[in-house]
């Protein structure tokens, strides 16, 4: 069976990125759906620590780069929509943690102490007192936190939640199909096509904008789409990681970078720490990043595991690890292609004829895709499609919602 279908906007991928476009897009009044092949957020989304970051860490090397000064205003974006105040209604999200701390174990005279305190870091950043120390360094024993606990601007959401909010109010706009292929997209508001291959039938979907979101799936599908050769598609880097999962049982959970006394942009150690499924409230997921993570995509899973475990235990010796569960898996961070393997800066999105490509590149800078996209949109002066209820019908009718994916921990030993 064919069915000819046409809407205005067609997203395909749902992480946070294509979660995040649909409602800024159908607020703005750009009739648009989500197309996903497995379930929400399975690729880097619910892999990702949930920090929403006020850019700090790209500070570390001692320079306030263009990374650092862009996404200075993110947190504050992300708690107006945690409060019902903002662009989006997160108030369904939950907040796993209200702050992140930075500790630096250096010594008191560091050079990157001084720099930490410095006046270009004013309200980014505030040094504490012992007696302001998260509960996590209270009850250290004979052990004294050394060096110097730093509170940022930056807090953690849980990344389950965050999807299902995002996509309660558009459930009728979120359609699962494993086989999408994309061809057209010219230029010319000529419009671009998706044919979504069901397994029993096969349909054809007219967009005006069809917008890439699919994180490292956009490789493929930028690869496989049939398109005018006058175009060049962006193309994609990965940054492979290899991330650690401890559950600790321990009330108290951390939510800090460790960084040590020289400046360097990645911090040793990035810990967050995630509801265990089966946990009466002291044990925890802890989820292990940073330097750990980068260094660790040249160590086996066993030696990741044996290393974590030693950093660990030399950071936090007041903490007993003798019965915590270990595993540690390799995922990819997928972004633009920049020179030099560098980081890039904002949230990417570039129109290639009728199809925009998106890389948010960090969960934290979804409000300025949203921006990026909207503005793209309105200076493009997207005329409307025909109203796009008979294709919510059929699509309603051929093909299911997608569900908020697992997160990685929950499916490991
Ligand atoms: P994804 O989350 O990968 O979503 C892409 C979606 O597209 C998936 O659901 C996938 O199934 C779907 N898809 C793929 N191919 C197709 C196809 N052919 N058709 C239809 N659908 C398709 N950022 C932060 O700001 N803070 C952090 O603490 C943080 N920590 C991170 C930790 C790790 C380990 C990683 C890997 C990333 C982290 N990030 C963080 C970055 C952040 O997670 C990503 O930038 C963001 O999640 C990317 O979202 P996305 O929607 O573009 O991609």
């Amino acid at each position: 069976m064919s069915a000819d279908l046409k809407v205005q906007i067609a997203i395909v991928g749902g992480g946070i990125a294509g979660l995040w476009l649909l409602n800024r897009l159908n607020q703005a009044g750009y009739d648009s759906i989500l197309i996903e092949k497995n379930a929400l957020g399975g690729g880097q989304t619910l892999a990702s620590q949930g920090i929403i970051h006020g850019g700090l860490k790209y500070a570390l090397d001692g320079n306030l780069s263009p990374a650092s000064s862009a996404i200075a205003d993110m947190p504050g974006r992300w708690r107006a929509c945690l409060k019902g105040d903002g662009e989006l209604d997160l108030q369904g999200c939950q907040v796993l943690s209200s702050h992140f701390y930075m500790w630096s174990s250096g010594s008191y005279r560091s050079r990157l102490k001084a720099f930490l305190g410095s006046k270009a870091l004013r309200g980014r950043i505030d040094a504490l007192q012992p007696a302001q120390y998260p509960a996590f360094f209270q009850d250290t024993g004979e052990h004294k936190v050394k060096g110097t606990v730093y509170q940022l601007t930056d807090f953690v959401v849980d990344t389950p939640s965050l999807l299902a909010t995002l996509a309660a109010p558009w459930r009728d706009r979120l359609f699962q199909c494993r086989d999408i292929q994309l061809s057209g997209g010219e230029g010319n508001n000529s419009g671009a096509e998706l044919t979504l291959d069901t397994g029993e039938s096969s349909l054809t979907l007219r967009a005006a904008r069809v917008i890439l979101c699919a994180g490292e799936g956009n490789e493929a599908l930028l690869a496989d789409w049939q398109h005018p050769y006058t175009l060049t598609p962006p193309s994609m880097q990965r940054r492979s990681l290899h991330m650690v999962t401890v559950k600790v049982t321990h009330p108290a959970p951390p939510y800090m970078h460790c960084i040590g006394d020289s400046f360097g942009m990645t911090p040793r150690l990035t810990v967050t720490a995630h509801p265990c499924k089966e946990s009466n409230g002291s044990q925890w997921v802890w989820y292990l990043g940073g330097e750990l993570a980068e260094s660790g995509v040249q160590r086996s899973e066993q030696d990741q595991q044996a290393f974590a475990r030693q950093e660990l235990q030399s950071l936090f010796p007041w903490i007993d690890f003798s019965q915590s569960v270990w595993s540690s898996f390799f995922v990819n961070r997928a972004e633009p292609r920049v020179t030099d393997q560098q980081r890039p800066d904002n949230a990417y999105i570039e129109a290639c004829g009728d199809v925009l490509v998106c890389w948010p590149t960090k969960l934290t800078l979804c409000p300025n895709l949203g921006d990026a996209a909207v503005a793209m949109l309105d200076e493009q002066g997207l005329i409307g499609e025909d109203d796009s209820r008979r294709t919510l019908k059929t699509l309603n009718e051929l093909l299911s919602t997608p569900d908020v994916a697992i997160s990685p921990w929950e499916t490991l030993r």
